[in-house]
Order: structure tokens, then sequence, then C-alpha cells
């Protein structure tokens, strides 16, 4: 299990963190480069691993160069810990049933995490609300403890965003799979307008904004501000960057950072929900980077409505249909509930009295159902959730391992297992 806490690190400590980040950066920078460079020698196919990079390391550690003295600063465990990540991006890059494409360099704006294995940092608690942990190198930390650990620590994650520096475990809580909950199941339809229906339900369940009205004008002010200050520093300031316009873009990243927060909020008590109170949780199979896809096109085949498509892709991601199936897919097995997938062909247009699939049934395709064929009419988000349920009822006792369906393409079609659909999912 994972468990995220906000961190209060002291100025001095900030500073040091900060730094690091930079350096973690840099290494896996360096590493990668060095592994490009071998691949390029042994015709592409040959990588380094971090055991022998790890060696490397601890050579430079000992008689660094001039140039990269900084190798010293950051602690060996967190060096380490770079270099084993670079493994797993390898790893997953010729995984089939993972999205991800080659490792990639990192920007200065990139992320800023510093990982250290379990072993190397103690945990110990202050009292109800605090607690801190023991940083190799940089001392005890401090966070505040919104909940339990209750675990043993496996390793710990620094990583900042606009709001400042959060600490993350990875806990190992020994925690069982519960006993079927015998609850009835549901089948849940997420969409932007809805965010979800659970078929179960006459109403739909609505995300609340994430953002107040007076924020959304306030981002809209800072958003101005920023054009100006850009505008202002390329005229007259060769580019570089102000000390207030750097504050304008730390406030607008606050802003993400809080909107962000909301939107993990709302989906994490809906996962909740939906795993405590229901015996299955039947869901679409569906890919989201299929989905938000840009419609750019190519130079010579210039796609159509690709601002509409991106402001339809942001409203997708607003809504991280992904992250919900992640979270389903751990809750459900902790509730005595299941997750299941159902093939998403066609959901909103069956209906659900006759049982007849036809295009037709979704007039002018509004956010109305109605039938051609017995005239049932109701909500389009609501016929289709209860058609999912349908669906997930006939699928039976088919247990779903892994949280990610297969990426269709032809990269890695050789490989390893795939996760098979279930056999009585298909529909006429
Ligand atoms: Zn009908």
């Amino acid at each position: 299990m994972g468990r995220k806490y906000r961190a209060y690190p002291t100025p001095g400590q900030d500073e040091v963190l900060t730094r690091w980040g930079h350096h973690a950066r840099a290494l896996w920078n360096l590493a990668l480069e060095h592994r490009l460079m071998v691949g390029r020698k042994h015709d592409g196919r040959s990588w380094v691993w971090s055991a022998e990079q790890c060696v490397l390391l601890t050579e430079i550690r000992n008689d660094p160069d001039e140039s990269i003295n900084w190798i010293q600063d950051l602690p060996s465990t967190a060096s380490q810990q770079v270099l084993r990540q670079l493994d797993q991006a390898y790893k997953n890059m010729a995984s089939p049933s993972h999205p991800a494409g080659q490792p990639v360099f990192k920007r200065r704006g990139s992320a800023t995490r510093l990982h250290f294995p379990g072993i190397s940092v103690s945990v110990h608690k202050l009292n109800r609300h605090w607690a801190e942990v023991r940083v190799p190198k940089l001392g005890w930390l401090r966070f505040r403890l919104s909940r339990e650990i209750g675990g043993t620590v496996r390793s710990c994650t620094l990583t900042r965003n606009g709001l400042g520096w959060h600490v993350s475990f990875s806990v190992h809580t020994g925690i069982r799979p519960a006993v079927p909950n015998k609850k009835p199941g549901c089948g849940v339809d997420f969409g932007i307008t809805v965010s979800a229906w659970v078929s179960t339900e006459a109403a739909p369940r609505l995300m609340p904004p994430s953002l107040t009205v007076g924020e959304q004008l306030h981002l809209r002010e800072l958003e101005r501000r920023k054009g100006r200050q850009i505008t202002f520093a390329k005229k007259y300031n060769g580019g570089k960057y102000s000390h207030r316009l750097r504050k304008t873009i730390r406030h607008i990243a606050a802003l993400h950072a809080r909107q962000a927060r909301r939107r993990l909020d709302f989906t994490h008590k809906l996962t909740s929900d939906l795993a405590k109170n229901h015996g299955f949780v039947g869901i679409e199979d569906l890919r989201v980077l299929n989905m938000t896809k840009s419609a750019k096109g190519t130079v010579a085949l210039p796609g159509k409505g690709v601002a509409r498509k991106a402001g339809l892709n942001r409203s997708l991601r607003d809504h991280i249909p992904g992250e919900r199936r992640r979270q389903l897919a751990y809750k459900a097995p902790m509730y005595g509930s299941q997750l299941r997938l159902v093939t998403p062909h066609g959901t909103s247009q069956t209906c659900p009295e006759c049982r007849q699939r036809d295009p037709r049934n979704r007039v002018g395709c509004g956010r109305l159902f109605a039938c051609v064929h017995c005239g049932h009419t109701d909500h389009a988000d609501r016929t289709a959730s209860i058609e999912i349920e349908a669906r997930a009822r006939r699928m039976g006792d088919t247990v779903i391992k892994g949280t990610r369906s297969p990426v269709r393409g032809a990269r890695g079609r050789a490989h390893g297992t795939r996760l098979r659909a279930a056999p009585a999912a298909h529909v006429t």
C-alpha cells in the first residue's frame, strides 16, 4: 500500500532537497546517455544495467572528476535508486502490457523526486498528528501524520509539487484480500459531463468543480500576468525570467496542484464507496492512451478539429479514467468486491429493455437514449451503466488479474502473456 503525507522541511532542508532533486535528474540523464552510448556500439540491443552502473558510480564517487563532483553530494542510496528506476523504465519499454516508450532525458522543469530504500530511512512518531522520517545525510524531516502508516516501510519517496514537499511510503501491511462481501453488483459508466453513473442509482455522481469561481478568475488573471511578464522579459531582459515572473509561475503551479488534489480526493471517495458497497463493479475496458490521442494528424495529412479534440482530451484527463480503474483494481479485493472489465463496444447503443443494439437509439448523439424498437427512453449514461452491469454479470466469477489491458499495436506482440477478455463478454 502507498501512504502519502505532507512534509514540512526546514528552510535549510528545503534547499538541500531541491539541490538533490536536480542532482538525481542529472544522474538519470548521465546514466541514460551511458546506456544509449553503449547500446549504439552493440547494434542497439545490449544495455548496461544498474548492477554495472552502481559499481561505476562507487568508483566515480570515490574519485570524482572536477566537473561532476556534485555526484558526491547526493546520498549513495538515492543515487542507486535512480539507476534501478532506469532499469524499470527499460523493462516497461520492453513489456507489451505497458504503454511506456523509450526512456527520455529529464528536463529542468520535470518532477522533483527522490527515492530511498526502506532500509535507509527510519520513521519516528512524535505525537498523534506529527511524525518524522530520518533521511540519509539530511536528518529528521517532519511530516503531518494524517493517517497511521500501519505496516513496515519498504521504500520512501520525497516529491515536490506546487504546494510543497510530500513524503510517501510504500508499506507492507500484511492485509489479505477480504472474503466476498455478498452485496449486489453494479455497472459504472464514467463520463465527462456526468462523472459516474452507477447502474443501481437514479441520479449521477457529479464531481464538484475542482476550483471555486474566485480561484478560476484568479488563475485566469495569473495566466494573463504570466504572458505579459514573458513578453516583457523577451523585449527588455533578453528572455531572462524575473523574480516576479517566477513568483507568478509558482502561484499557478500551486493552484493546479490544489486542483489535482481535489480531483484525486473525489476519485478516492468514489472508488472506495463503489468497492465497499458492491459485490462486483463492472466498468468499460477502455484504453485511455488511445482515447486521448491528439487529432493533430501529420504535416501531409492534417487532422480536423484539433483544438476541439484537445479540449476533450483535457476534460477526459480531468476525470482521470485510468486512475479510477487503478484504484478500483486494488480497492475491490480489500473490501471483498470484484472489478470486472467489460468490452466497451456499443454499451451506450444497447437498449436495457429489449436488448437490441442500434446506433439510431442515440438520436443526434445528445445525452438522450431513445430505443427505436420498443420506445424505451432514458438518460444515455444510465442505460450504458445498466448495460455494463448486465455484461459484467454475464462474465461470472472470472477473476481479473492486473490493472492494465494490453496495448494494441505492432510493438511487442510476440512477448509474454496477455490479459484475456472474459469469455461471456461478446454481445451482439
Ligand atoms: Zn428497446
